[in-house]
């Protein structure tokens, strides 16, 4: 069931946003040759439990960390390890959430590590750019696939691989609720999006073949190829006008 969440649900899941938007402004700076994976990890947990808020990922479903850390080929759920450090040209991607007085905030992102390739750039500024196409499709009256085919669509259009394993989803009070959003597929489908509904929109853009697979430690998601990619994420409200990003300053 597709929740609407109150005035009051929307100011606090506002809150847990702004933590989390907090925590990736303070990760943009510090990301450089040298830094760990945990040493991010660290500082994302900080950030959090500074701001009275609790890292959403910590303990959920048994995953270690405060955020998500996967570097170049890992495109998801990658482990904070104090043995993974950072090198010049490698791409991070990064997943935060925080729960603020119950209510979850989603947002991740891509960041350089020093100077990169220019096919990473594009890499890092298409994905980025159809988590936008696919936002300006989330507003009341739309389907929920219109915003999985913008998302589609532009990717594609670069002829790179959208990943199919992982998808959007709701959230509120829980880190995933309904509806599940594939970041593929035809448009006009789906939920009839609605003012109130929160939903985290976050595609993961493989630059080469979309197959993933799943490594030993049951959690970090590699492309199949090898090749690099790359994860953005916003939670949003849905309005009849243009969606509010909540995961924002
Ligand atoms: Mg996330
Ligand atoms: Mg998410």
């Amino acid at each position: 069931m597709v929740t609407i969440k109150s005035k009051r649900e929307v100011e606090l899941m506002r809150e847990a946003g702004r933590i989390v938007a907090l925590a990736h402004h303070e990760i943009k700076g510090f990301i450089k040759p040298g830094v760990t994976t945990m040493d991010i990890d660290q500082l994302v947990e900080r950030v959090i439990r500074d701001n009275n808020a609790i890292p959403s990922f910590k303990g959920y479903g048994g995953f270690p960390g405060s955020a998500c850390t996967s570097v170049n080929k890992q495109v998801v759920h990658g482990i904070p390890s104090a043995e993974v450090i950072l090198k010049d040209g490698d791409i991070i991607s990064v997943d935060i959430g925080a729960i603020y007085k119950g209510y979850h905030g989603d947002s991740a992102w891509t960041y350089p590590v020093g100077t990169i390739s220019k096919e990473a750039e594009l890499l890092l500024a298409v994905t980025k750019q159809s988590l936008f196409e696919g936002l300006k499709m989330a507003k009341a009256g739309n389907r929920l696939t219109d915003i999985s085919h913008a998302i589609q669509t532009h990717a594609e259009s670069f002829g790179y691989g959208i990943v199919r394993e992982f998808v959007g989803h709701g959230l509120g009070k829980n880190l995933h609720e309904d509806p599940q959003i594939p970041n593929y597929g035809l448009p006009g489908k789906g939920t009839l999006l609605k003012a109130g509904m929160t939903l985290a929109i976050e595609p993961m853009v493989n630059m080469g073949r979309k197959e993933v697979r799943v490594l030993k430690d049951n959690w970090t998601a590699v492309t199949i190829d090898g090749k690099l990619s790359a994860h953005y994420e916003h939670s949003i409200l849905i309005t009849k006008g243009d969606c509010i990003i909540l995961t924002a300053l």
